[in-house]
């Protein structure tokens, strides 16, 4: 028996709990969904309780929040975004506030988020890639002048800038491109990390959900309160809330 096969077979087995891997990780990314604000408050797309199981008439969410959709019939487009896109009452939970922790603790190479309600910046992280973008930056599409999220908020009808011009969402409708330095960013993060945490996502957005074919490491953390494509392949898979999974996590200085 070679001398690598010994030590091999007489290795301790690995403790596979989250709190061992993220102290045993060097770079952890972190890729969320829509999941990881529904303890903020903010529903998801496509949980019992999510978007897509409510009642919304002729046209689907995802019909909605496309760009050809906001040309089309803009009245309709920002009635649904006013009402269902923006919480400005949501606060950062223990998830988003435990990952700007490990930040600090220089654990992360980056959090890329599908999610566009901007709370893991207002928890502290700034190693952030939010793919869809955030509904905090808005532009108009004349003059290009920036403005927060409580004009979109405030605003009835289709919000207008003072030069005339339509303000629009910062967030990448279906149909759009994702930006390119974002995604390029998000997958660096990702490539960089030798433990990957995939939570509160079902996975099925594309081009998002493929970003974590960028990982090259060996473990993947699962945190989904139900199956995901991703199970399988998993080191571990946590079945459960993830403020409160993340919530009991310890950071220890790198
Ligand atoms: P999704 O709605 O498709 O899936 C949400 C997933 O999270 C589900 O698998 C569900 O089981 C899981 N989940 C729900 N609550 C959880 C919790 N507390 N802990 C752990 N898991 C939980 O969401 P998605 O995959 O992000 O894709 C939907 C798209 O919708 C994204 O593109 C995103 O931009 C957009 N979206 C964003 C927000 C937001 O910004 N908060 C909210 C709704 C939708
Ligand atoms: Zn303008």
């Amino acid at each position: 028996m070679s001398a690598e096969s010994f030590a091999r077979r007489h290795e301790k087995p690995r403790e596979l709990s989250l709190q061992a891997l993220i102290d045993g990780a060097g770079k952890i990314a972190f890729f969320g969904g829509a999941g990881v604000s529904t303890e903020s408050g903010i529903p998801d797309f496509r949980s019992a309780k999510g978007l897509y199981n409510e009642e919304n008439g002729e046209y689907s969410p995802e019909t909605i929040l496309s760009s050809l959709f906001f040309c089309l019939k803009p009245d309709e487009f920002y009635d649904y975004y006013r009402s269902h896109l923006l919480y400005p009452n949501a606060v950062p939970n223990a998830a988003h506030r435990k990952l700007a922790e490990l930040e600090r603790a220089g654990k992360l190479s980056g959090i890329v988020t599908q999610n566009i309600d901007g709370l893991h910046r207002r928890a502290g992280s700034r190693l952030c890639f939010e793919l869809h973008g955030n509904v905090n930056e808005n532009t108009c599409v004349k003059c290009g002048k920036h403005y927060g999220v409580s004009i979109m908020a405030q605003s009835e009808g289709i919000p207008h800038c003072k030069c005339s011009g339509v303000i629009k969402p910062g967030i990448v409708l279906y149909g759009e491109p994702l930006d390119m330095y974002v995604a390029r960013g998000a997958k660096r993060a990702i490539a960089d990390a030798d433990l990957l945490i995939v939570a509160g996502t079902s996975l099925s957005v594309e081009p998002a959900a493929s970003f974590i074919k960028s990982y090259n490491g060996k473990d993947i953390v699962v945190i989904n309160k139900e199956e995901t494509p991703l199970d399988e392949k998993a080191t571990l898979v946590l079945r459960g809330g993830i403020a409160e999974i993340m919530s009991k996590i310890k950071v220890r200085q790198h």
